[in-house]
Parts: C-alpha cells; structure tokens; sequence
C-alpha cells in the first residue's frame, strides 16, 4: 500500500515530510527516537526541524498510525509495527527489541476490559539482551 493512502486512512494529511518519516519508521523496525530519525532525514531534507519530527510522531501515535514507546524515561521511541506486541529494553546498550505479547496482556485487551475500549497495551521487559549477555560471559 502506498504510503500516502495509508497515512489517510489513519485521517492523518499526508505531505512529503509525513510520508518520509512513516517511510522511516516503516524501513528501520528498531524503535528510532525522535532525535535519531531527525539526524537520518535532515540530510536529505534540511528545511525539516526537530519539533516538526517530534510533532509529526505524535501525530502518528494520536491516530494509531504509530506506537509511542515510553519503555526508555529517558528517550521516547517510535514503532511502526502497531500490531500487539511486547517491548524488551536491554539495560545495558539500550536496544529495543520486540517480542510475543503475554497470553494475559491479549485476554485483557479480548475479554476482561470491563466495558472500556482498550486501543492500547504496553507491554514492557527490562534486562540485558542476549547480545549482551554473550559479551558478560566472555569475560
Ligand atoms: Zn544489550
Ligand atoms: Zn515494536
């Protein structure tokens, strides 16, 4: 689907600067932040700011089009998988990594929401990721 049509069916107007950052969250599954898909697209398009990146992000994430992460205090992320799924942060390099949302986490999004309208679950894990772990056993 092509992006400009995918950004209107979340209601949102597409313009040459919102489809590049949806491009960018689309291509780098990594949970970018803010700052990072800034520093990527300001080469290519330097009249593009930092507020208009954060801004459009949370355009994004208002109407569903995005996930906002908050896993990272420190750092806000952005997913473009919006599908149900877990977030892994390794304390030590502080990757994201996705991973299978708990059988529970879906009953109360299916079942047990008591009425209200559940449009979002966060799943967060904390830890050292398996990367890191390697490198603890080395030494
Ligand atoms: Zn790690
Ligand atoms: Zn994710």
């Amino acid at each position: 689907m092509d992006l400009y049509k995918q950004l209107l069916t979340y209601n949102i107007k597409p313009s040459i600067q919102r489809v590049a950052i949806m491009n960018y969250l689309l291509t780098h599954r990594t949970h970018p932040s803010a700052d990072e898909i800034f520093l990527k697209l300001n080469k290519s398009m330097p009249t593009l700011s930092k507020t208009t990146v954060y801004n459009t992000l949370k355009l994004f994430a208002e109407h569903g089009a995005a996930l906002m992460l908050t896993i990272d205090e420190k750092n806000v992320c952005f997913d473009g998988d919006t599908s149900p799924h877990a977030h892994f942060l390794c304390k030590k390099c502080g990757k994201i990594y996705d991973l299978p949302m708990a059988s529970s986490a879906k009953e109360v999004m299916e079942m047990k929401s008591d009425g209200h309208l559940i449009t979002e679950v966060h799943n967060y894990y904390k830890g050292i990721c398996k990367n890191c772990l390697k490198d603890i056993n080395i030494d």
